[in-house]
């Protein structure tokens, strides 16, 4: 009788949870799996004959293996929890930096926050968003977002947010400023910001009239 034997390398799933797919584009369940060498009679794997070797993240719906660095990227579902959370302390940030108690520029906030998915949003919301938040966390806020947002996604941040410094008059040096630093933030250049600030102040707010 012919014994065969042999090595072949074996998963084993320690671990599932939901990620971002690159391949999908989109929030899937991932299996993280350890893998380990058997040894192996007439193909049956007997017993493992290492420490194990090193570990990937499958995606249960396309199947595509990735390393185990792709978990520490937020998925779609945390990466809008951040967007909204961004801007909501940048849009509080530029109130505090010119009038909080302009009706327009309040308007221009909320609409700002309800665009990111806050729906139900409004001026009492606000109203204790200025009382509680603080403006030091902002540069962590928005800096989160600089690797997950394009550059069409930086520009439309920073434009909503320079609205809210526009709707009580041109924007003031430390509205400016405010910008300056958002922008770098999320690692645009300042001719890139001061560009944007252009743009904005001459197109019209989304819900007014174009001509
Ligand atoms: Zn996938």
């Amino acid at each position: 009788m012919i014994v065969i034997f042999g090595f072949r390398a074996r998963l084993k799933t320690i671990a599932t949870g939901t990620f971002f797919c690159p391949r999908c584009g989109a929030d899937r369940g991932y299996l993280l799996q350890q893998a380990r060498r058997w040894f192996t009679l007439f193909f049956i794997p007997i017993f493992p004959v290492s420490k194990p070797i090193g570990d990937q993240v499958q995606c249960t719906t396309c199947h595509t293996n990735f390393r185990p660095e792709v978990l520490d990227a937020p998925t779609s579902e945390e990466f809008s929890e951040n967007l909204r959370g961004a801007m909501r302390v940048a849009s509080i940030a530029m109130l505090k930096a010119s009038d909080p108690h302009h009706a327009a520029a309040r308007h221009a906030a909320i609409a700002a926050a309800r665009e990111t998915g806050l729906e139900h949003y409004e001026d009492a919301w606000l109203a204790n968003d200025l009382e509680a938040i603080g403006t030091s966390t902002l540069d962590n806020y928005v800096r989160s977002l600089a690797t997950g947002l394009n550059d069409q996604g930086k520009e439309t941040f920073v434009a909503k947010v320079a609205r809210v410094g526009m709707a009580d008059g041109p924007l003031t040096p430390p509205e400016t400023e405010l910008l300056d630093s958002i922008g770098a933030a999320l690692g645009l250049s300042a001719a890139h910001v001061r560009g944007i600030l252009v743009t904005t102040a001459e197109s019209p707010a989304p819900g007014e009239t174009a001509n």
